[in-house]
């Protein structure tokens, strides 16, 4: 950067990482590295000190991001801030006084969002597929509403752990018929065989950890299988509230609570004709950094990020095709390798605990 920037830089410092009291702030502060310089705030000579955008950045982390609480469908923000609104937060000591601070250099409030509702899943789609009755007419607009790919060509993986015969193919088909039925979209008549072009997802979604036997096979379909793309965005004009497309991502980032749906889904695309689908990932958004719930409920990104184009060459983050592939032919297993987790690395931030 040029010495302008630096200067720049220099006349915009506010604090410092030792400014914080609560460390989870001062750590989080701590990222952000330049050269030693006294503190305009407390004076202590550090290299780590913040200008306003930096400070943004904090404060959007920590409390906004920090405080986001996961719902049954969805999730929002505990707290937000603005330029506007007196900040109203009640946090016990430490973090009172870096509150306090943080408002008066910034010129920011922080105060208890409200969030709106179809942030944590009342988006009447979403309210339709959990009442059994009218869950029917849902699927069918689920089924005319998404995409119909062909997997050609295209290889994927699936991951075991401590398979009996770890070389005999057999081993990556769907499971066995005693475990039907306790996986996402599998069901006690239809077995699945789930896969994904990105090796990593196959491990999180399997919550495999380091030290597991673990194997992957990787598979490729020896005819074209022809799928359901629930992972597409789809183009609506609609507000959220009414958001098919919103409703069916919630409902795939949704926990087990949310499984007796997507089988009911599956069992209905299976009696279509369809081969299979592919359905949107939690951890291919985390994969991508940040909140999911920012990134992708966020409309601007759902609605108006991705060119189609980009879309349809996208890695398949979630593959499910109904039925035992493998031995009924359709898919092949073109070569097992042992797999070792070698290296973890998360990502942490930090938040508050009272507010
Ligand atoms: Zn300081």
């Amino acid at each position: 950067m040029t010495d302008d920037h630096d200067a720049q830089r220099a006349a915009d410092i506010l604090l410092c990482a030792q400014c914080f009291q609560d460390r989870g702030l001062r750590y989080m502060a701590r990222w952000f590295e330049t050269e030693e310089r006294p503190c305009p705030n407390c004076g202590a000579v550090s290299k780590h000190c913040l200008t306003r955008h930096d400070l943004l950045w904090l404060s959007e982390t920590f409390f906004k991001k920090g405080s986001t609480v996961v719902t049954d469908y969805g999730g929002a923000p505990t707290i937000v801030f603005n330029e506007t609104q007196q900040g109203s937060l009640n946090p016990d000591p430490p973090l009172a006084a870096d509150v306090d601070l943080l408002q008066s250099v910034l010129h920011i409030g922080f105060f208890h969002y409200g969030p709106r509702l179809w942030m944590i899943g009342n988006i009447s789609p979403l309210e339709d597929l959990q009442d059994a009755a009218r869950r029917p007419a849902v699927i069918e607009r689920i089924l005319e509403a998404y995409p119909t790919v062909s997997l050609t060509d295209a290889e994927f993986y699936r991951v075991r752990k401590a398979p009996k015969n770890p070389a005999e193919p057999s081993e990556y088909d769907a499971p066995p018929q005693q475990h039907w039925g306790k996986g996402r979209l599998d069901t006690s008549d239809l077995p699945v065989l789930y896969g994904s072009q990105d090796a990593e997802i196959c491990v999180h979604e399997c919550r495999f950890m380091a030290g597991d036997e673990l194997y992957i096979a990787t598979l490729r379909p020896t005819r074209p299988l022809t799928l359901i793309d629930l992972s597409a965005v789809l183009q609506e004009e609609c507000t959220e509230f009414e958001s098919l497309d919103l409703g069916v991502l919630m409902l795939f980032l949704a926990q087990s609570h949310a499984y007796p749906i997507s089988r009911e889904i599956a069992r209905a695309v299976q009696a279509r004709g369809f081969d299979g689908m592919i359905y949107p990932s939690y951890f291919s958004v985390l994969h991508s950094g940040g909140n999911p719930f920012d990134t992708v409920y966020g409309l601007s990104t759902r609605r108006f990020g991705q060119s189609p184009d980009l879309e349809k060459s996208k890695i398949i983050g979630n593959l499910a095709i109904f039925g035992r592939p493998v031995a009924e032919g359709s898919v092949a297993v073109v070569s097992v390798n042992r797999l070792i987790i070698d290296q973890v690395k998360y990502k942490m931030i930090f938040g508050p605990v009272t507010y």
